[in-house]
């Protein structure tokens, strides 16, 4: 693991570091010898998962790491890719930085109307083979809390079913698996974090980063929150009390059109 000479005891950090363990215990996340993948895009998020997981943790059996990096090749991007490549170099880190061109291919003209779905595809196919080239056996991703429920809100509304991203995903018959340390982490410590520390945050140059369904989630919960500031806490925790029996089952038509 990377060095990390600076010293890291705020209680921000701490507050951090320890609902990320209580997140990896709980949902056996990291095993003894595990040889992790992180994504990092150079947002405040993947920022915050590597400093954190760079730190010496008491419950967490000792794992290894390397951070993944692909640049989707948006205009602008070179100067992003220098910035973090400096700060991986800075710290230690062990990493692959890949250039590519899915986000310009995401945006052609073919495939204007939903550029998120290939570009995430893209994306995670090039994280995948970047994984088995390295011996990974987890991929960890800097999902947080409020992700998860955004998450939830976007495939209800727009996807028709009731799902989210999960703390622990099996892949490929179980040779790999997707982990979310930052599970039980809110956005907003998050960000703070991130600014006490000073990471050096890329901005997304990605066009449809500012207009896309999770900024319209992400705002309609900000509305929601001036009338209940429990509502996101409460959605969260709705997700682990499914009630199967007061849910609509299949109706016959339905079973007929599966
Ligand atoms: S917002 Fe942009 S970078 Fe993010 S998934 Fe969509 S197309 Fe890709």
């Amino acid at each position: 693991m990377a060095e990390n000479k600076e010293i890291r005891n705020s209680r921000l950090y701490l507050h951090l570091k320890k609902w990320l363990e209580i997140a990896i215990c709980d949902y056996n996340m990291i095993e003894k010898g595990d040889k992790l993948l992180v994504g990092v895009s150079g947002g405040a998020d993947s920022l915050v998962l590597l400093d954190l997981l760079d730190s010496s943790m008491i419950f967490v059996p000792a794992f290894s790491f390397i951070a993944v990096n692909i640049d989707m090749g948006f205009d602008n991007s070179y100067r992003g890719y220098k910035i973090l490549e400096k700060y991986l170099r800075k710290n230690n880190y062990r990493y692959v930085m890949e250039k590519t061109d899915i986000g310009p291919v995401s945006h052609s003209e073919y495939n204007k109307k939903n550029p998120c779905f290939l570009c995430s595809r893209l994306r995670r196919k090039r994280i995948f083979e970047i994984a088995a080239e390295e011996g990974c056996n987890k991929i960890a991703f800097a999902h947080h809390r409020d992700d998860i429920i955004e998450t939830l809100l976007i495939n209800m509304f727009y996807g028709r079913e009731i799902s989210t991203m999960v703390p622990k995903q099996r892949i490929f018959g179980g040779k790999m698996h997707i982990i979310r340390p930052m599970t039980l982490l809110r956005e907003e410590l998050i960000k703070k974090y991130c600014k006490e520390r000073q990471f050096p945050v890329i901005k997304n140059a990605c066009p449809t980063s500012r207009i896309s369904k999770r900024v319209y989630v992400k705002k309609l919960l900000d509305k929601l929150s001036r009338d209940n500031k429990d509502i996101r806490e409460n959605i969260f925790k709705a997700m682990s009390h499914v009630k199967p029996d007061y849910l609509l089952p299949l109706s016959n038509r339905d079973r007929n059109r599966h």
